[in-house]
């Protein structure tokens, strides 16, 4: 007697009895700039459909995530002032320090995760302080670890260090804890791969390097193993949730993070993802519905609990109209 695997894909009622891998509203987190100054929204000419926001608009946005299911929004700031230690990012009165403020007077269930990173906030670029023409690591993590407690301070709920320096999270912890703030949760931006789908999103945060690039500190493309070294760094620094990035291209990656530890892992699908879709969608090659959900699945199938994604008001309206 053949095996009929087919018997339960006969109708969608079968299929959906059977379905391995849902998508949820509220496992997606959206990504937004907020830049200090701005009086509109600016549109992002390389990612069609996003915008950088003024700190006073982001109710607005928040509340129309909110109406779809989506509960996370992850800020990236643009500062008006950069140099070189980055000052602006640490400041009470920062674009990001406003940005937690006012999302959390308007919705204060909203979960409210920040980047931590100074690349926004110097005039060169990189995502650290600058010896020479190389990003020192010990003189970065007391900057990570200021800006981290000063958006904590603010009222985010989990600070994201993403510049990729070594001891990034137990700085963090540790000064977080020391200033009373061992309930801010940590998101560690982990297996970060210097990758080429960044390319949109360096324009979006105004935060390309002036010179070379980020390979010093971000990981190789090529390497699994490298990446699940910090990975078990991360765990053991006491970061509570893993992040691998970017998604699509590094699903095996996002396997091994699932493989190694039961904390939840986030995907990032990155603006390059994102503008990828679009542009394809746009010229009418690709049906942009299916592919968000369709990549929105494989990130949770292969292990992801949670997804960031410029597409989360998008994808969570599709998701309710099912
Ligand atoms: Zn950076």
């Amino acid at each position: 007697m053949p095996n009929r695997l087919r018997r339960m894909r006969r109708n969608e009622a079968l299929r959906s009895l059977v379905r391995e891998t849902h998508v949820q509203p509220n496992d997606l987190i959206y990504p937004i700039f907020v830049r200090e100054g701005l009086e509109e929204p600016e549109p992002i000419a390389s990612m069609p459909g996003q915008f950088r926001h003024p700190v006073r608009g982001l109710p607005t946005v928040v509340q129309e995530l909110r109406s779809v299911g989506v509960s996370a929004v992850l800020l990236f700031g643009l500062p008006k002032e950069k140099d070189e230690r980055a000052s602006s990012s640490c400041a009470p009165a920062g674009v990001v320090q406003e940005a937690i403020r006012t999302i959390k007077d308007h919705n204060p269930d909203t979960v409210v995760m920040t980047d931590v990173c100074v690349c926004a906030y110097t005039p060169h670029g990189h995502c650290g302080v600058l010896n020479g023409e190389v990003v020192d690591n010990e003189q970065t993590l007391p900057l990570l670890a200021q800006m981290a407690v000063s958006h904590a301070e603010a009222g985010a709920d989990v600070v994201a260090p993403s510049s990729m320096m070594d001891e990034q999270v137990s700085a963090i912890r540790k000064a977080l804890n020391g200033q009373g703030l061992a309930d801010t949760a940590i998101m560690a931006y982990s297996a970060k791969f210097a990758s080429a789908f960044y390319g949109p999103f360096r324009d979006a945060a105004d935060s390309a390097p002036s010179f070379g690039d980020r390979a010093s500190y971000q990981h190789d493309a090529a390497n699994a193993r490298h990446a699940r070294r910090e990975l078990r760094h991360d765990v053991a620094e006491g970061a509570d949730i893993l992040m691998v990035k970017p998604g699509i291209a590094y699903l095996d990656i996002v396997l091994r993070a699932r493989e190694l530890t039961d904390l939840p892992i986030a995907a990032y699908a990155v603006s390059g993802e994102y503008s990828m879709i679009k542009a394809a969608a746009e010229r009418g090659w690709l049906d942009e519905r299916k592919i968000v959900l369709e990549t929105l699945t494989a990130f949770k199938r292969a292990g992801a609990d949670l997804v960031i994604t410029y597409h989360a008001k998008e994808a969570a309206q599709w998701l309710t109209d099912i």
